[in-house]
């Protein structure tokens, strides 16, 4: 489905991306693992158009997307649920969900796209009407991947979705991924709870000083010495 072909990300004059590839197939869930400053962050946004790489391609079911804009991207099925939530605070909760389907497709099915979002998230609808800003930050999470997924995407990528969230929350968060994935999402998923990310997902990516420094099955990832030590704390 995903296609990221030896890509080179720079800001500026710092390269933090160096001959970067990965794979997504389709109905799988694969997760970027990697220490703060690794680089996970900047392969998402160069998927989601928000950067452009250097060298390499993406390419997203057989077509070629770096070069795109965000927006195209975004048509073409793939939905970017940023780090940090990037709630659009003073509106409310349906309209945030409304955001998110602005597509062409998406927006002429909004309301039965939100009722779909409202049965995985039933907080959302009972808060429909409050501003996203008076959400504990568990809701606000769950409100940031609702309009991700109001686009109706093939593939979404979540940055960091349990960050800062209780261990119930965060919990959740983990069981909606694998409901996602029920539902014939695939997922592209940055976490920095290792253990439970590689228990969840089939393949995985270690990320480290912006390349890629393992990847394989997430079982046996489990198993490898670097993730035990660097990851697992073991
Ligand atoms: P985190 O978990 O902290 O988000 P990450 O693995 O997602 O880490 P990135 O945010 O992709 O890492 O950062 C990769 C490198 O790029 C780091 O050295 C970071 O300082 C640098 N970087 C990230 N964003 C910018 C930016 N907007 N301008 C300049 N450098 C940046």
């Amino acid at each position: 489905m995903l296609e990221v072909s030896n890509i080179d990300t720079f800001y500026g004059k710092m390269q933090a991306l160096w001959g970067v590839s990965l794979r997504v197939d389709e109905a799988e869930i694969v997760a970027l693992i990697g220490a703060n400053g690794a680089g996970k962050t900047t392969l998402l946004n160069t998927i989601s158009g928000l950067l452009r790489p250097a060298s390499g391609s993406v390419e997203f079911l057989g077509k070629r997307i770096d070069g795109l804009t965000p927006h195209s991207i975004v048509e073409l099925g793939i939905s970017h649920v940023p780090e940090g939530r990037k709630l659009f605070a003073d509106m409310s909760v349906r309209e945030n969900l409304e955001m998110g389907a602005y597509t062409s497709g998406a927006w002429k099915n909004k309301a039965e796209t939100r009722e779909q979002v409202y049965q995985i998230f039933p907080a959302l609808k009972e808060r429909e009407k409050q501003l996203a800003r008076t959400l504990s930050g568990g809701e606000q999470q769950m409100l940031a991947m609702g309009r991700g997924l109001m686009a109706k995407p093939k593939l979404c990528m979540f940055d960091e979705p349990s960050f800062g969230l209780a261990p119930m929350l965060l919990l959740e968060v983990f069981q909606v991924i694998e409901a996602l994935r029920e539902q014939g999402i695939t997922i592209l998923l940055i976490e920095q709870n290792v253990r439970r990310t590689l228990e969840i997902s089939d393949r995985a990516y270690v990320l480290e000083n912006g390349r890629v420094v393992l990847e394989g099955e997430s079982k046996e990832l489990l198993q490898e010495e670097l993730v035990k030590k660097a990851y697992l704390g073991l």
